[in-house]
Order: C-alpha cells, then structure tokens, then sequence
C-alpha cells in the first residue's frame, strides 16, 4: 500500500465504496487523514464498516471541515450533470481529486525522481500497460502495474527511486488528477468514447491530452487526426524539459517509433533511415496479432526504449508476452485448429480486430445485441468460413450474414463450440480458426465478459482433454 500522508491530520470526504475507493479510504486512513466515506449503495457501506472506515452520510454532514473531496472515478464530475457530492464541495470550495492525483502527490514529496509510467488512450490501454510491465519485469526491474487496470494505484507499493510504476488511467481518473504528470505519458490513439460522461469529443480528447501534457517525455500516437493534433500542439508549444516523441502503426517515420513490415522500428531525430534500429519483429508475438496490436507493441517498446532497455530485450518482451486474458487468447490448439478467446469484444468495432488478424475463422457470434449488430463487419464476411449464433442476438445476425456467410443457429456457448470445432477440423483450411468474437454484451447468458470466457477457455480445454485421452492427434 502508498500511505497517503499529504493529507495526515487533515479531514476528507470520500465518496465511492467500491474497490478503489475503499482501497483510497485505507490509504488515506494509513497516512493520518480522517476520512468520511459514502457511498448510495449499501454494498460498498457494508464493505467499508467491515474494514473499520467511517461512514458518515455526506448529504446531510457539515461540508464546512472538509479539506477535500475525493472521488471516485465512476462517479460524474461534469457530465450529464455533476454529482451532488460535487455540487456540495463547490459551495464549501474544497478541491475535488481522486486516487491518481494522491499518488502524484506522493510521489512528488517522496520520490519526486521515481519512474511513473501512465499509460491512457481509447482503446489499448490495458494491452500496452501490461505488455510494458512485462518487458521492465522481465529485464528484471522492480515494477508496480496497477490503475484502471486491475490492482487499485494505493494498494500499489510506494514509489522508490528503484521502482518503476506502470499505471494505466481512463479519461475519468485525469480528470480528477489535476497535478498528473508522469516520467513518460502514452496516449495511444483518441476515437469518440464516454461522451455522455464528457459532454462532447473535444472536452474528451481535452482531458486525454492532460496526460502527456505533463509528462517529461510525451509519447503520442499520429494515427488519429484527434491525436495527432495534439502531439503537434505539444510539439509547437516546446514546453521546457519535455520532449515529445510520436509513435505510429500505419507508417514509416522521419523520427519517432513506428511499425514497418512487422517490425518495431525506432528512428533517432536527424537520423537517416539506415540508423534506424529494429527493437522487435511481430511475426515472433504470437499475443500481439493484428494491427492493432502493432499499434500497443510500437507504444509499449517506446516507453521501455526510455526506461533504458536494449533492443535485445525489448524484442524478447515482445515475443513472449503472453497476453492478456479475454482478449484474442489463444485457449488451446486440437490439431490443426486453434481456440481463441476474444470474449472482450463486446461491440463490432472490437471483434472487427479480431475477424481482421486471423483467415478461415468459424466465428462464435452473439449474445445482448448493441445498436448497429453486426451490419459494420460486412466487408470481413469472406475471411468467415461460417458463423454459430448464441443468446438474444441470434435472429438479428442471421438477418445481417443471410447470404453472404454460412451460418447456424447454436442457441448456447457450448453447442456452438461444438459445432465449430468439429467444422474446422474437417475443413482444408491450414490453421483454422475458432474464434469467440461474440460483437456482443455477455449479460443475457452470462454475468460478464469474462465469465462468458473464462466457459469458452473451460471448454477448448475440456475438448482437448477428451481428444487427448481417446488418442487423437493434437
Ligand atoms: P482498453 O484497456 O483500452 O479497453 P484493451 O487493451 O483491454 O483496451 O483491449 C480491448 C479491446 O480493444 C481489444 O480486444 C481490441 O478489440 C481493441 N484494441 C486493443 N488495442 C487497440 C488499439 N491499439 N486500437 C484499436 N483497438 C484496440
């Protein structure tokens, strides 16, 4: 845990009894601050009254002892209408910050030198923040990996001089971190996202931009007009002590990092392209298919490029990391046929990734339908050799690939897995592909993404077992 101690003997609200929120209440508790938690939910109360934290009902407490509200990053500070706890720390005019921002804070009393890396962007953030952990761990550093990405920033250990924090942060988490400003900043790649939460695209990208504001080297995407802007604000403002540095996936570069023919290619400013160095060739990332894992590899190798990395362990990190649960997961391999999981795929837009890395895929599709089905992935049809329907969907997709991709109708994961795998054993395909890209909410069968995963992976397994023990070859 990161005791907070920059607010000891001082008085905090704090609203928002889920995990981080409850870990932030610890922390701050830990430090010597007084902390008064709420939260509208019973459960979050139960959990902080069962680990000692003071519940005081904030909508009818004196605000005028507060020094500050923290909030959590769930909880709406601007949009479609601020919190009531916002408007009640206006009126008292207290700050309003989050756990990110505590951390800065320490940091910067403790160990204002220690490595930060924050990693934010639209989609992505997860990948690259797990593959850069994986790099720095590997080369044998001390790392800390946490933020919007599993384990809470304060549950993390303190920073040190030694340790490198890898910290993944949403638009949410900058917005209440108003003194944000880390070693290195990644902003990956900026598309509309969380508009109800920030009222229009422009305040969106606004609030991203805050991140590699701040950082000392800020390494930004050009793949994206609304980055890509950005990187050329930060450029022209040449803020002193920092260096911006872009980072591509589409195309060669006069400087930066960039993605060429499958290789990570990193070219000095005012150097010729026959200086340029490769740090890692994709073809040896068996995690890291599709472009648009390219565009995460190329971010990731930037950031532990100025951690002082070689090439030759930056190549390493790449070629072994072994992925990230749920998304594009090879599960197991039964012949020539290989499982994927890529249950995080939640709308077309993601399982368009998926459909555009792999050929003669027998795609496992379905679940609570979005807006828009599965209409957008039309021109990806041809790479379908034939697609098995589950959940409340089913009826809608079928009217979309009637026609154009074989289909049938499975009804549960467990047939359609089935199915599939006995189709792409028999087909001449060189390495067929099940693939679960359900385009699809998990909740009408399952209780979330990963518990619709965490069944597919249980199933490829199973299947592999059984083709195992009757002696087939695998
Ligand atoms: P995030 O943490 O930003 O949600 P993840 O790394 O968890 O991102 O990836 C979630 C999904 O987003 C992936 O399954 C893939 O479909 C898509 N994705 C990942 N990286 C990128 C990227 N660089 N550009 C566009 N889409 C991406």
């Amino acid at each position: 845990m990161t005791p907070v101690t920059t607010f000891a003997h001082r008085s905090v609200a704090l609203f928002g009894l889920g995990g981080s929120g409850l870990s932030t209440a610890r922390a701050l508790i830990a430090g010597g601050a007084t902390v008064a938690a709420w939260d509208d939910g019973e459960a979050g109360r139960a959990k902080a009254a069962a680990q000692g934290i003071e519940l005081v009902d904030l909508s009818s407490a004196d605000w005028s002892g507060f020094d500050a509200l923290v909030l959590s990053p769930g909880v709406p500070l601007t949009h479609p209408t601020p919190h009531w706890t916002v408007e009640r720390a206006r009126a008292a005019g207290i700050e309003i910050i989050g756990d990110i921002e505590l951390f800065c804070r320490e940091r910067e009393r403790h160990a204002p030198g220690a490595i930060f890396i924050a990693i934010t962007g639209t989609n992505g953030k997860s990948t690259t923040t797990a593959l850069i952990a994986h790099i720095l761990r590997r080369a044998g550093k001390d790392v800390q990996l946490g933020g919007n990405i599993g384990t809470p920033i304060l549950d993390l250990e303190p920073p040190s001089e030694e340790r490198i924090h890898v910290v993944e942060c949403s638009s949410f988490q900058i917005d209440l971190a108003p003194s944000l400003a880390p070693t290195i900043g990644t902003l990956i790649n900026l598309t509309p996202d969380h508009i109800d939460r920030h009222g229009t695209m422009e305040n969106y990208a606004a609030v991203k931009e805050r991140l590699v504001e701040g950082a000392d080297i800020a390494l930004v995407g050009v793949d994206d007009a609304y980055s890509h802007a950005i990187g050329a604000r930060l450029m022209q403002a040449h803020c002193e002590g920092q260096r911006v540095i872009p980072v591509s996936a589409t195309r060669a570069l006069d400087w930066g990092f960039y993605v060429e023919n499958g290789k990570v290619i990193y070219r000095e400013a005012g150097h010729g392209p026959e200086e340029a160095e490769t740090l890692g060739d994709l073809a040896d990332a068996r995690a890291l298919r599709g472009a648009h894992n390219a565009q995460n590899a190329a971010f990731a190798a930037a950031a532990v490029w100025h951690c002082g990395l070689c090439c030759e362990e930056i190549a390493g990190g790449l070629a072994d990391y072994p992925g990230l649960p749920h998304r594009m997961e090879e599960v197991g391999r039964r012949g020539r046929v290989l499982f994927v999981n890529d249950s995080k795929a939640t709308n077309a837009d993601a399982a368009e990734k998926a459909l555009l890395s792999f050929d003669d895929i027998f795609w496992i599709a379905g679940g609570k339908a979005k807006e828009g089905g599965v209409e957008p992935l039309r021109p990806l049809f041809p790479r379908i050799r034939k697609a098995y329907l589950i959940g409340a969907a089913a009826q809608d997709f079928e009217r979309t690939l009637h026609g154009a991709v074989e289909l049938e109708q499975c009804g549960t994961l467990d047939r359609a897995l089935r199915r599939a795998a006995e189709d792409a054993a028999l087909s001449d395909a060189r390495e067929p592909v099940v693939l679960l890209s359900p385009a699809c909410a998990s909740y009408d069968q399952f209780a979330n993404f990963e518990a619709r995963g965490d069944a597919f992976r249980r199933l490829a397994q199973d299947m592999h077992a059984q083709s195992r023990d009757s002696g087939e070859a695998s």
